[in-house]
């Protein structure tokens, strides 16, 4: 009885490795992405000829990943790395280097105009104060610039497949313009006045820059460095003198720090944003679209009443 389990297991373990889809998921062109937004664009552009993999996953923080052996395995195996540039993910360099990886490699940022640091967050951010803020991908002009740019490394990693990337590109270029008009659309509903929020760190610069919402933050671009205390005091200054309506959570980020700030203030907590990653599937941000929608969502129902 045990022996035809075996047997049936076995020849199950067969049928599987000799199925079509199997054989071809191996031809399929490896590419790394370092974080999950990146990878779902990678996915939306590369389609069924690609195989993605990101090294920082749903929920996690590039600003402070540490590299594992694998990650270093997954470069070796991997024809084409895409990365954010501007500074973002500043363990690459080193991981590409152990890696030995042959890839070629694809900055998205590559032609976006980069958002320079004003005051005190140009030197504290653990960077250098070069990089500026590596958030770009949070401006919907700016990710149809990453688009581009990973299209064109695709098809010179894989040039047989140039058609159908141009069409994945551009049918994926055309929800993202749609999308860039609904967040026009829900902003503009919101009272001017009301357009001001406080997120845990700096990332929506880009943003604040493209749609006309202000965000505060008491820590920097980057999750490196702990709000100070006088960071934490000025902004509850801010709160009650602008009569700041809401403050946001983030999916990377501690939640204790906001709450504080919300209990001493009685600005109220107006929900999660998401700055960084994409949730899992069963989160509310799986994708890039999704990400954005969810957050021009979640700030105009705090923002409105
Ligand atoms: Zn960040």
């Amino acid at each position: 009885m045990l022996t035809r389990q075996i047997l049936f297991g076995l020849f199950a373990a067969l049928l599987l490795a000799a199925l079509p889809s199997t054989a071809k998921a191996q031809d399929k062109l490896p590419v790394v992405a370092t974080f999950s937004i990146l990878g779902d664009l990678v996915s939306n552009v590369g389609g069924d000829r690609v195989a993605v993999k990101s090294l920082v996953g749903a929920n996690g923080d590039a600003h402070v990943y540490s590299p594992s052996p694998a990650d270093a395995r997954t470069l070796a195996d991997a024809k084409l790395i895409v990365t954010n540039g501007l500074g973002f993910e500043g363990w690459l360099t080193r991981l590409v280097k152990s890696s030995n990886s042959k890839a070629r490699n694809v900055v998205a940022s590559k032609g976006v105009k980069p958002r320079k640091l004003a005051g005190k967050h140009a030197h504290d951010h653990g960077h250098g104060p070069s990089d500026g803020d590596p958030h770009a991908w949070q401006s919907v002009a700016n990710a149809k610039t990453y688009v581009a740019n990973i299209r064109d490394g695709l098809i010179a990693a894989d040039p047989a497949g140039k058609a159908v990337y141009e069409a994945n590109a551009a049918a994926y270029l055309d929800k993202l313009e749609a999308l860039d008009r609904e967040i026009r659309e829900t902003i503009a509903k919101i009272p001017p006045e009301r357009r001001r929020i406080i997120t845990t760190h700096d990332a929506f610069g880009y943003f604040s820059d493209a749609y006309g919402v202000e965000f505060v933050a008491p820590q920097g671009v980057s999750t490196e460095s702990e709000a100070s205390a006088r960071d934490v005091a000025r902004i509850i200054t801010q709160i009650k003198k602008q009569k700041i309506p809401a403050v946001f959570l983030e999916n990377i980020s501690n939640p204790r720090l906001l709450k504080q700030i919300a209990d001493e203030t009685g600005a109220k907590v107006g929900g999660t944003l998401y700055s960084d990653a994409l949730t899992d599937e069963k989160g509310p941000a799986p994708t890039y679209i999704d990400l954005i929608r969810h957050n021009i969502r979640t700030l105009s129902a705090a923002l409105q009443s």
